[in-house]
């Protein structure tokens, strides 16, 4: 299984998407990528809960 999302999900003007192998993995790219590109955006489990809901198998 292949899962991805875009930050644009996020009403972001972001171009950036990640694809992962399993759920837990793509949140490890979005959590890293939200700390360094979307400051002062803090990632936290209410945030990462929203993100699951975003998340697409491809
Ligand atoms: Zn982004």
């Amino acid at each position: 299984m292949t899962v991805s999302i875009r930050c644009a999900d996020f009403n972001n003007d972001c171009p950036a998407q990640f694809t992962a192998p399993d759920q837990d993995e793509l949140l490890q790219h979005v959590e890293l990528h939200t700390r360094s590109a979307h400051q002062p955006m803090e990632w936290t489990p209410e945030l990462a809960e929203v993100v699951k809901t975003h998340v697409k198998q491809v």
